[in-house]
């Protein structure tokens, strides 16, 4: 089955609320899309927000890897040799993470539309209802505080706050949320790198000490200071997440390695797609290290896509999918159903968004 097309286009989607981290304020998904077409008509569809401060990736640079080198080297190709398609996109160009995980995403949605399949039971299909998270970003502390609550009030069991902006006074923020929302609902703390290795150890062993029962706390330093990593997650008891110091599957190996990490954040913009991130997945099951399924600002159609891996691998038992929830509206069809924290999968083939409102060139 050849593939016949790959074009792109772009959506834009209001947050309901501007979404704030140590590293920035965003008040729009701004994503590109791509549809790539087979020659009995079949389409499939992905999605890539560039995010600059994160992957390197802007809208530039992500049309342009998939217009100018991508493209041309995965057309005319077999989809249902989806192994050497893979290896194709990931030689056509260096980097550019984000364009590949739009290409990659599209490929195996259109692969399992192709054999009939939802894409999470062909990739292993070992659940089909995920809890995801909802992302609580950094404010002044009432207002988080109340954006808590709220969350909980929709059904939210687990939160992950954003912290990072303000060093030790990071611990009132989350004991108010913790005496706020009470024992049951879990608290995710992420700092977005905002923390040095001795602070961090220090803020995080003083939340252990007042017992805030923290779940685990997500990148409290640099993506590269791997040794500063290792020095916090051998220091502490709480869980260290590494996040933005994993992209690739060799990252996940050398944090795993030298304990620079307990669990392991996977997001298909870091990894270049599902392809990759299944690398880490089973490598990650080879070493007992359970991981983490994230998103970007990611509308519905990538976040699907995470959904389906999320879905398929035991070993990712912890999701951080709340793109959808964040956005004002929802602009496709068809999909997994995302029912506040909880997201059901269903029996459409492929990724399951049916219909993506945008002009594709
Ligand atoms: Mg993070």
């Amino acid at each position: 089955m050849r593939i016949t097309g790959i074009h792109t286009g772009e959506i834009q989607i209001p947050l309901a609320r501007p979404f704030k981290t140590a590293l920035r304020t965003v008040e729009r998904v701004e994503d590109i899309v791509v549809r790539i077409t087979a020659e009995n008509g079949m389409v499939g569809y992905g999605e890539a927000p560039p995010t600059a401060v994160i992957t390197g990736d802007t809208k530039g640079s992500v049309l342009c890897a998939i217009r100018e080198h991508i493209a041309p080297a995965l057309t005319g190709m077999d989809i249902l040799a989806l192994e050497e398609v893979m290896e194709r996109l990931h030689h056509a160009i260096k980097g550019n993470t984000s364009a590949k995980a739009a290409v990659d995403m599209a490929l195996y949605d259109l692969w399992a539309k192709v054999i009939g399949k939802p894409l999470y039971q062909l990739l292993g299909g070992y659940r089909d209802t995920i809890e995801t998270d909802l992302t609580i970003s950094v404010n002044p502390v009432p207002q988080m505080v109340a954006d808590s609550l709220a969350a909980v009030q929709e059904g939210y069991r687990v939160l992950k706050v954003k912290v990072g902006k303000e060093g030790m006074a990071d611990i009132p923020r989350i004991a108010a949320i913790r005496e706020a929302v009470g024992p049951d609902i879990r608290i995710r703390v992420d700092a977005n790198q905002g923390w040095n290795v001795k602070d961090s150890i220090r803020i995080i062993t003083a939340m252990e000490d007042k017992g805030l029962d923290i779940d685990l706390v997500e990148q409290p330093v640099a993506a590269r200071d791997i040794d500063g990593m290792a020095k916090i997650t051998q220091a502490v008891y709480t869980p260290i997440l590494a996040d933005e110091s994993v992209f690739s599957p060799l990252d996940a190996l050398e944090l795993i390695r030298r304990g620079a990490a307990d669990l392991l954040n996977i997001k298909l913009m870091k990894t270049g797609g599902i392809h990759e991130a299944i690398k880490i997945c089973d490598m990650a099951s080879l070493y007992g290290v359970e991981c983490m399924m994230g998103c970007m600002l990611e509308s519905k159609l990538a976040v699907s896509a995470a959904s389906h891996l999320c879905a398929a691998k035991g070993i990712v038992t912890r999701a951080d999918l709340d793109g959808p929830s964040l956005c004002s509206v929802d602009p496709f069809q068809g999909g997994p159903a995302y029912d506040g924290a909880m997201i059901r999968m269903n029996d459409t083939p492929g990724i399951g968004i049916t219909s993506v409102p945008c002009d594709f060139t």
